[in-house]
């Protein structure tokens, strides 16, 4: 089914690495089978197991939800040679972050009036002290902008969700975490079809500050290498579980040429019936409707944060879909709204500029990677782009057969 054998090179900025992720699948020609878990809209039957779409040898993977190091990952030949590629003496001298208690980030003894390490946890830095690293998206800048992120997935019941996203028609930024991805690869190979913005959420959702150097870029990178073995696209975004990010984990993203994607509105969805009512859940959306119609984004837009986690924030976001598409001129995923035509190594899919996303639309929508084939834009800004990457990127493969 998967004819084109796609590799790539990553090596966008000065500081990154060379790497060499590999897939056998084809992103603008992914033909879902006629399984439940791929056409269920009910859910429970959504979740049965079948064989992946390509195989996914055990030995070569940390197990799913351990640490990324995990099943020997460290000790590979090729995660060995990825870490000492990397000049560590460059790296932010920071020391992993410590709970004080399951679950908290302990914050005791930080500098919380300078906030020296631009640490989101502690202070909500959006902007790196560290002029070496790539800096954090936290808004859409195009004004009554609504950027529609969905964290946590793939889930393997989403699948009604995703089929409204598409009546909708709306495309999302998803971060999809690697371990997700190896359990429900169909799954993820769904949100490519469906043109959605596919970002990293790391392999196995920790809190990454607390994690040493090594264990963050085992993180990053067995993460951003399975989403391309199944879903044959190279992610240049990510986010970090709970928002956990300092400029030393930014510092070893941008090794990766991976930038992070944060938010500026919080639903609180992943905390509904525990920490939280869904009342109050619901009540965050209200305020982030009345918030596009009132004016606050009449100069600059936001990132709305909420989860494909489980039954309950697909339906509360749901619910509240078509009123943001009122409250809103344009409901987009971070992709389109920073105007980033290329948000993966692979130029075979891309994305519009915001402004033909918009005109294409109608203002309610975008058009997304042009279209649920995936592929290429037709818009002569997004072809321009479109050339440059794929001239670096010969000239980088070129770099390294002369090695
Ligand atoms: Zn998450």
């Amino acid at each position: 089914m998967y004819g084109i054998i796609a590799s790539s090179v990553l090596f966008a900025t000065a500081s990154a690495v060379v790497t060499n992720y590999t897939s056998v699948v084809d992103p603008t020609n992914i033909k879902l089978p006629d399984i439940p878990q791929t056409t269920a809209s009910t859910f429970q039957a959504a979740c049965a197991w079948t064989a992946p779409p390509v195989p996914i040898a055990a030995s070569d993977w940390p197990t799913s939800w351990q640490p990324a190091t995990s099943n020997g990952m460290n000790g590979t030949a090729e995660f060995q040679a990825l870490y000492n590629s990397i000049d560590w003496t460059h790296a932010p001298q920071i020391t992993p972050r410590t709970l004080s208690s399951p679950g908290v980030l302990n914050t005791a003894g930080y500098d919380l009036v300078n906030d020296p390490d631009c640490w989101w946890t502690a202070t909500r830095c959006v902007t790196p002290k560290n002029s070496q690293v790539l800096k954090d998206i936290f808004a859409c800048e195009e004004p009554e902008t609504l950027g529609l992120t969905y964290d946590d997935g793939p889930n393997c019941t989403h699948d009604g969700f995703y089929d409204f996203l598409q009546q909708q028609n709306l495309k999302a930024s998803m971060f999809y975490i690697g371990s997700n991805v190896y359990d429900w690869p169909y799954q993820a190979q769904r949100g490519v079809k469906d043109g959605h913005h596919i970002a990293v959420h790391t392999w196995s959702h920790p809190m990454i500050t607390t994690m040493d150097n090594q264990n963050v870029l085992a993180e990053l990178y067995y993460a951003t290498k399975m989403i391309k073995h199944i879903t044959g696209l190279t992610p240049l975004y990510w986010r970090p579980p709970l928002g956990d990010i300092d400029d030393r984990v930014r510092w070893i993203a941008t090794q990766l040429n991976l930038t992070a994607i944060i938010w500026n509105l919080d639903t609180n969805d992943w905390a509904a019936g525990t920490t939280v009512t869904v009342e109050q859940v619901q009540q965050n959306y209200k305020n982030f409707v009345s918030m596009g119609a009132n004016g606050t984004f009449a100069n600059r837009g936001n990132i709305i944060l909420s989860h494909e986690l489980n039954n309950l924030t697909m339906s509360v976001a749901e619910s509240f879909i078509p009123q943001f598409k009122q409250a809103y001129k344009h409901v987009v995923d971070v992709a389109t709204c920073m105007n980033i035509t290329n948000p993966y190594v692979e130029n075979s899919v891309t994305f519009p500029v915001f402004t033909s996303s918009a005109a294409t639309s109608g203002g309610s929508g975008p058009s997304g990677p042009s279209g649920s084939s995936g592929t290429s834009g037709s818009s002569s800004v997004a072809s321009s782009i479109h050339i440059n990457t794929a001239l670096i990127v010969a000239a980088l493969i070129a770099c390294l057969f002369q090695v």
